[in-house]
């Protein structure tokens, strides 16, 4: 993503992997933003010792902005009482603009904008807040809705730089962060595609690079039992459509209890190790391609799964 920053997501625990690990590995490897949806995940990162810039942006009124602030966590604003509400709180907080691009998700709508960042910059003159960057979201439904969101977005940071704007500007996510290179600008914001799966439909994550993804293991707990069920997150509809690998042989799962799972008779005996999903290359399905029988994405297999899979077996 070089020379744009990269903002590693660390929501949802990290997408199921650890928030408090994740962060950390994140940090040790050089991303130079957490971005952790809202104050409180920020602030746990604090608590653990966690240094790094981090990011919040979704808020209530009775978010702690103060704390926020004190524990050095910028903020996006995505309205003006949402701004005035940041602007109070004690200390200089850090500023992102948010500007709606179409996803109409809590950001300042396009003809409420000008009001919205002049107060901005009136109120960073008066030291209250540094206004860091203008930000926005795009959907990734089309390469169209994408472009258009990507030209609102340009024409925002045009209207606020009128008003004395000289911060950064961040907006694409994975998918545009991979697709659209213009879109990158200083700053993108990486969450599910820094666990290893690809954001792109039919590009696999070896041709993006992106490391090593998770890997999920159970074992033969029984003749045809695998130690896993719908109770670790492993999503009941892959009955009749999932397979594992073990010993580099495939299985078709017949029937996923709630602990437990069945599985076609074979060369495997009680303890050998069952990879659910693993890493491209193997025999073993991808998260990917387990996602997407059953038509979801990763992120929600991944926060789903429970971390300690063995403790239940039975
Ligand atoms: C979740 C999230 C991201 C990360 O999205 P990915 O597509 O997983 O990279 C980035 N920005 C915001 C505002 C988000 O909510």
């Amino acid at each position: 993503m070089a020379p744009s920053k990269v903002m590693a997501v660390v929501k949802a625990d990290a997408y199921g992997h650890g928030l408090v690990d994740m962060a950390r590995a994140a940090s040790e490897a050089d991303c130079d933003f957490l971005g952790v949806l809202d104050i409180e995940t920020g602030l746990k990162l604090r608590n653990a010792g966690i240094e790094t810039p981090a990011f919040a942006w979704l808020h209530s009124p009775n978010s702690d902005f103060a704390g926020a602030v004190r524990m050095g966590i910028d903020l996006s604003a995505g309205s003006l009482s949402e701004l005035e509400l940041i602007a109070r709180a004690p200390g200089r907080a850090q500023v992102h603009l948010k500007i709606d691009t179409g996803l109409s998700r809590n950001g300042c709508r396009p003809e409420l904008w000008e009001a919205f960042t002049e107060r901005a910059l009136e109120l960073e003159k008066a030291g209250e807040i540094d206004v860091v960057a203008v930000w926005s979201h795009l959907s990734g439904t089309s390469d169209e809705e994408d472009s258009l969101a990507i030209q609102k977005f340009e024409v925002a940071v045009a209207q606020a730089e009128r008003f004395g704007f000289k911060g950064y500007r961040h907006i694409a996510s994975s998918p545009a962060a991979f697709a659209i290179s213009e879109s990158r600008y200083e700053m993108v914001r990486i969450g599910v595609s820094a666990f290893g799966t690809s954001p792109i439909a039919g590009l696999a994550a070896s041709e993006l690079d992106l490391g090593i993804p998770m890997k999920v293991t159970a074992e033969v707990i029984a003749d045809g039992v695998i130690s896993i069920g719908f109770l670790h997150g492993y999503f009941s509809n892959l009955e009749g459509l999932a397979r594992v690998e073990i010993n580099g042989k495939l299985y078709l799962v017949n029937r996923i209890g709630p602990l437990a799972s069945t599985i076609d008779p074979g060369d495997y005996e009680v303890g050998d190790t069952v990879i659910v999903f693993g890493t491209e290359g193997e025999l073993a399905p991808t998260a990917e391609s387990l996602c997407e029988l059953v038509g979801t994405v990763t992120d929600e297999l991944f926060t789903g799964l429970k971390a300690n899979l063995t403790s239940y077996s039975n």
